[in-house]
């Protein structure tokens, strides 16, 4: 397929490399000149969009898909009546379902489609996808999804992909603190940290964050993957879309304002992991 993709950072990089190694025409952007072998880079969304069957978004927040889209970009101008628009960043449900709206009037068919996986699945092929809007537009994309992802889930309509994320996010960074939590106690209490790291991943207080993230923090590994400053991002959209639904989330209140704080102490480009630090 031809396809315009906009935004090649830790996680749009690796994975637009995927599409063009699995056959596709690719034509990129990056407000910062970044070039992907067998790809053609222009400057300007809107020259990423023009003439595209799919244009695929991986950026960093929702004012970033807003500009790239109707402000600056002007990418939805450039697209076609027929183009399918597929945003692969993390932003507000809410926006989504606008954007997505907006785009229905000049024939473009929206796919919000977040991933989790870190760049490590970036770059193997293996995210998870969660994809929300409509299931023809889902099925003509799949193929583009399982270039880039071994886990594709169609969540359901406009906005689902995000809505589901979230939930992914709040239940990820309550993980994370656990991990930390727990791995300050064996710190302090004179444990050794690879015995605690193996003992602990083998039972039930397992998990990813504990295994992956873990494992950094014995290293002293402190470097993005997921940069503090997006997760504290995504624990803001969790909140407000707890707070939208009226519900009370003390757990996602916690991190997010345990993120704040890694981010007010400068570690904001550092990885997730870092959050350790902030005892430090
Ligand atoms: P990043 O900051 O590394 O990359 C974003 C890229 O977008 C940058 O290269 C930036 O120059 C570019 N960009 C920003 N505004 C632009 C504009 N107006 N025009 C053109 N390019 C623009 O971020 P990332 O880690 O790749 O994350 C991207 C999205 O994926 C975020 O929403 C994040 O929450 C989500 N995500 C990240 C990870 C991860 O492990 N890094 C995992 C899952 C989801």
């Amino acid at each position: 397929m031809k396809i315009g993709f906009i935004g090649l950072g830790i996680m749009g990089m690796p994975m637009a490399a995927n599409l063009v190694q699995a056959g596709h025409d690719l034509v990129t952007c990056d407000r910062q000149p970044k070039t992907i072998d067998g790809a053609r880079a222009v400057a300007a969304p809107m020259d990423a969009a023009r003439d595209r069957d799919v244009v695929i978004s991986m950026l960093p927040d929702t004012p970033d898909v807003n500009d790239v889209l109707f402000g600056s970009g002007a990418a939805a101008g450039a697209m076609h009546a027929g183009t399918v628009y597929i945003d692969m960043s993390t932003v507000s449900p809410v926006a989504t379902m606008d954007f997505a709206r907006r785009l229905s009037v000049q024939g473009v068919a929206m796919l919000d489609a977040p991933v989790s996986g870190g760049d490590l699945g970036a770059r193997k092929g293996t995210l998870s996808i969660m994809v929300g809007g409509s299931k023809e537009a889902f099925d003509h994309c799949l193929p583009l999804f399982q270039a880039m992802g071994s886990n594709i889930v169609y969540a359901g309509e406009s906005g689902s992909g995000q809505k589901m994320k979230l939930v992914n996010q709040a239940v990820g960074a309550l993980n994370l603190l656990a991990a930390v939590e727990g791995l300050r106690l064996a710190s302090a209490s004179g444990l050794d940290l690879e015995t605690v790291l193996s003992a602990v991943s083998a039972g039930a207080a397992g998990s990813w964050m504990w295994s992956n993230l873990g494992s950094k923090i014995v290293a002293g590994d402190f470097s993005a993957g997921f940069m503090i400053r997006l997760q504290q991002k995504d624990l803001r959209l969790a909140r407000e879309f707890f707070e939208q639904l009226g519900l009370d989330a003390p757990g996602t209140a916690l991190t997010y304002e345990l993120f704040t704080q890694a981010l007010e102490k400068g570690l904001g480009l550092d990885g997730n992991q870092a959050l350790y630090r902030l005892w430090e």
